[in-house]
């Protein structure tokens, strides 16, 4: 049997032994898959300890450790090294940790599926913190035009729009914004606590798509989906497409195996 599991504190929220499961089923392999609450102060012994085990293949690893994982390997993908921060790990043929970032590669799947085109159109992101940081370079390698951040902390998105080295890419204050986006991703945490980021309506009302990266639990809409709708964004989204499709993108890197992931999916929506 394989090993795995997903690091973090808190973590009894977590799905992902559940889609792990799930995509294990479907693809024919015998998995074990746990949620470990990690000591805040402990995590490199905790970690140090998983991949000790003889059946141990990978893990995941959420808040508060992404940026902690991301230092402790030795090689790291790109996608990683720009977010510095991994969500993926697992050993090489050598022994030596590697680290991956998938959230990107989820964010852009799960836009994808809705049929929308990337190529050359205007991103508005909101929020500058290490989910953005994460997707910025699979959204520029998915072909979009432009990305503007926007945070309440400005230095913050400046930082990331510097490291990203890319014309495409700046940091914006609210007196900067276009006068249109395409799609406007909300990655801060407002939503968890039913608060809105600062954006004028006339960006939601006139966008294609509002995307809340956080994933609406008892309702099918977080405040951010309700917020955007009732000003007439034509499309709303949560991010439970993209806790799937992270966390597909995440089995293939340490199975080889391309998960389905409608059925997935549809089976978290129906809970
Ligand atoms: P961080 O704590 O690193 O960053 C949070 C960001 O939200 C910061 O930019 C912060 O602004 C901003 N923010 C928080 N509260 C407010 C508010 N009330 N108004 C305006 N801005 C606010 O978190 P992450 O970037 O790691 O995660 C962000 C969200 O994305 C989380 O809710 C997480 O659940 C979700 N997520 C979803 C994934 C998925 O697969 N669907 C994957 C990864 C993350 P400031 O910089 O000014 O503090």
């Amino acid at each position: 049997m394989k090993k795995f599991a997903v690091f973090g504190n808190p973590i009894a929220q977590s799905l992902s032994p559940t889609i792990h499961e799930m995509f294990a089923k479907s693809c024919g392999e015998d998995i074990s898959y746990e949620k470990i609450e990690a000591p805040l102060d402990g995590f490199a012994d905790v970690i140090n300890q998983f991949f000790m085990q003889p059946q141990t293949i990978g893990c995941n690893v959420t808040v508060p450790f992404k940026e902690q994982a991301f230092s402790m390997a030795v090689h790291r993908d790109e996608a990683a090294a720009m977010a510095k921060a991994a969500n993926t790990l697992m050993h090489n043929s050598a022994g030596e940790l590697c680290a991956y970032n998938t959230d990107g590669i989820g964010l852009v799947a799960d836009l994808k599926s809705t049929g929308l085109e990337l190529t050359g159109i205007k991103v508005l992101m909101l929020g500058a913190g290490g989910a953005a940081r994460g997707v910025v370079h699979p959204l520029l390698k998915a072909g979009v035009a432009r990305l503007h951040i926007l945070n309440r902390t400005l230095e913050k998105a400046q930082a990331i729009a510097t490291d990203a080295n890319s014309d495409k890419v700046a940091a914006v204050s609210p007196t900067d914004l276009l006068s249109h986006y395409d799609v406007v991703i909300n990655s801060t945490s407002a939503s968890l606590s039913g608060t809105l980021p600062e954006v004028p309506d006339s960006i939601l009302a006139g966008c294609q798509l509002a995307y809340d990266m956080v994933y609406a639990k008892q309702t099918d809409s977080t405040v951010f989906m309700e917020h955007a709708k009732k000003l007439g964004a034509r499309q709303q989204m949560d991010g439970l497409g993209m806790l799937v499709e992270q966390a597909a993108a995440a089995f293939t890197i340490w199975t080889g195996k391309e998960p389905e992931t409608a059925r997935v999916r549809a089976f978290l929506r129906s809970r």
